[in-house]
């Protein structure tokens, strides 16, 4: 088959990786680079990055690891340990260690909740936040948690969608960190896909997609391309816009999460380890890494790279800037550190809202990825249920794969 792909972010490349095996396949990407959200920014010696936070939520062994293995492409991710720790009282807890915290009848709420959770007696119609209701570290530890995985708060997390992630945790585990960063995993694509006789055009802006309704006629892009099906790794609404068809439900819109990012570059280690810290009580931020503890090219010589992700909850985006710039303060005190205020410098602070937020659908919100037999849709607008970021891009790939190979 000749399959036309629409944007090389993830969603797309994945795609291109494991179809170009056996299809010829084109990819047209509009910006200059490749990799979309999750490839690397060369910045003073560090490898910031475009949109992630070089983290892969399920590690080597989710549905993203399954894609690497499949595309055959090499790039190794390394799983954390611990997956994460959480700071209360500027102390960091283990999970586990958290039950020390709470009261003998707390104790007993929580591992009611726990239990409920793991059987997936819950009711499912309310929000994770409501779920939390009542123990009061619970509800920090939750927020924290549902901020950095989701960029959401946890009132606005469904609880559905927790339960499914807390499924595929007791599944497949905690984070990890791929070698070369975000970067490492894109260039290792690339490389399967140009092997594999797939071609790549940078530079290149899709502005009309046709699907004919007859299957014998050839889909095509912008007038000039033919091709037997579309895959678009573009937002499903942008996919719309640009296409003759109209498959989203006006009262079914995907409702983007929106999130801040801020790189710190530090002389001293500021975590000691390669999970995350959650920030259970600051007043925005919700956790931070040091990914340059798994792959030290990712800062500086002598250096570390720590990347700080807040959810932006409230519209003037400035102050929530200060907001969590306020929080970096506090957290990276010398009081609580040891180390001196000029040992870590502010590298850059990114924001995700618009055309570029952090998801195209929060969780809870995406469309499906099959829109016909000859158009799909790929990446974080179509995440499957309980897919935590590119955990859930990898979803939607999956589930266009599995249709693809049955036509
Ligand atoms: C601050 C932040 C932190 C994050 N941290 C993490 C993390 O640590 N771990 C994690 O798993 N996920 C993280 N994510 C989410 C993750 O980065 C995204 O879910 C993922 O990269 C999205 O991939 P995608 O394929 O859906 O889309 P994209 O990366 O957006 O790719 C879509 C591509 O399509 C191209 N395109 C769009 N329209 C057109 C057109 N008309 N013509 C041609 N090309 C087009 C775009 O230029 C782009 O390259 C984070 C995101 C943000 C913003």
């Amino acid at each position: 088959m000749k399959i036309g792909i629409i944007g090389a972010g993830l969603g797309g490349l994945f795609s291109a990786a494991i179809l170009s095996k056996k299809h010829d396949v084109t990819i047209y990407e509009k910006l200059p680079y490749i990799g979309g959200r999750f490839t690397n920014l060369d910045y003073k010696g560090y490898q910031l990055t475009t949109g992630a936070l070089h983290m892969i939520p399920h590690g080597a062994n989710g549905f993203f690891g399954q894609l690497v293995q499949e595309s055959n492409c090499g790039a190794k991710i390394i799983n954390s340990n611990p997956d994460g720790l959480f700071r209360i009282n500027n102390t960091n807890y283990g999970f586990e260690e958290l039950k020390k915290l709470v009261s003998f009848k707390d104790k007993l709420k929580a591992l009611k909740m726990l239990a409920d959770l793991k059987l997936g007696t819950v009711d499912k119609d309310i929000s994770f936040g409501t779920f939390l209701e009542g123990i009061s570290i619970a509800e920090k530890v939750g927020n924290s948690f549902s901020g950095w995985a989701l960029s959401l708060s946890s009132y606005e997390t469904p609880m559905d969608e927790v339960m499914a992630i807390s499924k595929y945790y007791h599944k497949f585990g905690g984070p990890g960190i791929p070698l070369g960063g975000c970067k490492g995993i894109i260039d290792a694509l690339e490389q399967v896909i140009l092997q594999n006789g797939g071609i790549i055009h940078k530079n290149y802006i899709v502005d009309k997609v046709y699907i004919p309704e007859n299957y014998q006629e050839k889909c095509t892009i912008n007038d000039e391309n033919e091709f037997d099906i579309i895959i678009s790794n573009a937002s499903p609404i942008i996919t719309q816009k640009i296409s003759n068809l109209n498959f989203i439900n006006k009262n079914k819109m995907p409702i983007p999460s929106k999130g801040i990012k801020v790189s710190i570059g530090s002389r001293n280690k500021l975590i000691t380890h390669n999970g995350v810290v959650f920030t259970t009580e600051a007043e925005r931020l919700n956790g931070f890494n040091q990914p340059s503890n798994v792959d030290k090219s990712l800062a500086k010589e002598g250096h570390n790279l720590i990347m700080a992700h807040a959810t932006q909850i409230k519209n003037n985006i400035n102050d929530e800037i200060d907001l969590v710039l306020e929080d970096i303060d506090n957290l990276f005190s010398e009081e609580f550190t040891g180390h001196k205020k000029e040992d870590y410098k502010i590298l850059a602070i990114q924001t995700y809202r618009d055309e570029c937020p952090v998801n195209h659908a929060s969780n809870g919100t995406d469309l499906k990825p099959v829109v016909n037999d000859k158009l799909y849709l790929v990446g974080d607008g179509v995440k499957g249920k309980g897919g935590i970021e590119v955990e859930g891009v990898s979803l939607s790939v999956i589930e266009v794969l599995n249709h693809i190979n049955k036509l």
